[in-house]
């Protein structure tokens, strides 16, 4: 039996730190050794803890209930973190790490636009990982989480036929806002129009995660994207209605076939890696139907249809703390381990 490598948690308290402790029971490259969060939290056996918050996804696994949470210190028992920490702190401690030798798999906006940070959807920019230059301490970032399944659904196209202007309006999921998250008085018989900070990353990420490198640097791409973000009463999975417009035109078909066909991890045996990284619905996808689609990992796409204005429409759905935060972190920590990036 192979080694496992060891991996710690940081913010593995929250949302998408529980995801983490869920998605990583029993993976076959990584073993939990450490779970971290605030001071308050640490000291405390990780199963107590849950037990009186809550773990919001089925039972605690039993691996981690006799884990003794810590505080995000970095002499913490592993080789890389995965990072689910508030992005409020989550900047300073991940550079601590780094700079202790720690590789660090981050679900946080902080780094995503740092030049030496890939900032990695695995199936669409994996070229990117050779902005990693200190291979003993370094930082990969998953796109925010919206970010992710709009940019997993149009690269192929882009790849193909050359984005030229996306316009998106999202409908995110309560989960999104971290846990306990919004009030419920806030949500309940409610649509609120406004996230902090979402449309800007949704506007810039897409950009480097598209663009080319070149003399070991990324070159953005040049898309005009407006976005346009609202929180809906939905648990889990976000949905976007996307118009967007391409260099030349072609048939709604070929858009389809694309879509498809495109499935350039299929030959790697990732863990973690759909077997469909794009589904197409023709009925149109919906968060409670369809989130759980290749696990919480393949984004699912319908209503491919033309568009007055710029050109075509579709709608994406995508599980937003599996693809879009842990599920998404652990697959590039994949990625990097079957590329030898993890020594
Ligand atoms: P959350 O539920 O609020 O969890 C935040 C975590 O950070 C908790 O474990 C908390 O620990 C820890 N923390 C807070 N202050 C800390 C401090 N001073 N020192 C150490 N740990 C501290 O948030 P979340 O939704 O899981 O999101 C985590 C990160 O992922 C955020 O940066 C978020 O933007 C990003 N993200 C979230 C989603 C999503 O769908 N939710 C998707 C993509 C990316 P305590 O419990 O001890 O306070």
């Amino acid at each position: 039996m192979m080694n496992k490598i060891k991996v710690g948690i940081l913010g593995a308290t929250g949302a998408v730190g529980q995801r983490f402790v869920q998605l990583l029971d029993n993976h076959p490259y990584f073993e939990v050794t450490s779970l971290a969060a605030s001071d308050k939290s640490s000291g405390v056996l990780y199963g107590d803890l849950m037990n009186k918050k809550g773990f919001l996804y089925g039972k605690i696994p039993e691996y981690s209930k006799n884990i003794k949470v810590e505080e995000c210190i970095p002499n913490i028992d592993c080789r890389l973190v995965f990072s689910a920490l508030d992005s409020n702190v989550a900047g300073q401690i991940e550079t601590d790490f780094v700079d202790a030798g720690y590789i660090v798999s981050t679900n946080s906006k902080n780094h995503r636009m740092d030049d030496d940070v890939p900032l990695l959807i695995p199936e669409v920019n994996p070229d990117h990982l050779s902005l990693i230059k200190n291979k003993s301490g370094y930082i990969v970032a998953n796109p925010n989480c919206s970010t992710i399944g709009m940019v997993l659904a149009l690269a192929p196209l882009h790849k193909k036929y050359g984005l030229t202007k996306i316009n998106v309006v999202t409908m995110q999921a309560l989960s999104g806002a971290g846990y306990p998250g919004v009030s419920s008085m806030d949500i309940i018989d409610n649509v609120v129009p406004y996230i902090s900070g979402e449309e800007e990353k949704m506007q810039t990420e897409p950009i480097k995660i598209l663009g080319d490198l070149k003399n070991g640097r990324i070159n953005y791409a040049e898309i005009d994207i407006n976005a346009q973000c609202n929180r809906v009463h939905v648990s889990d999975g976000h949905l976007e209605s996307i118009s967007f417009g391409l260099k030349n035109k072609i048939s709604i078909e070929e858009i389809k076939q694309t879509l498809s066909e495109f499935n350039p991890l299929k030959d790697m045996n990732l863990p973690s890696s759909p077997e469909q990284p794009i589904i197409i619905r023709d009925e149109r996808p919906q968060p409670k139907k369809n989130r759980m689609e290749g696990n919480g990992m393949s984004c699912v796409v319908g209503g491919i249809r033309e568009d007055n204005v710029l050109g075509y429409n579709l709608v994406v759905l995508s599980h937003n703390t599996i693809r879009g935060a842990a599920g998404g972190a652990i697959l590039n920590a994949e990625l990097l381990y079957k590329k030898g990036l993890i020594k």
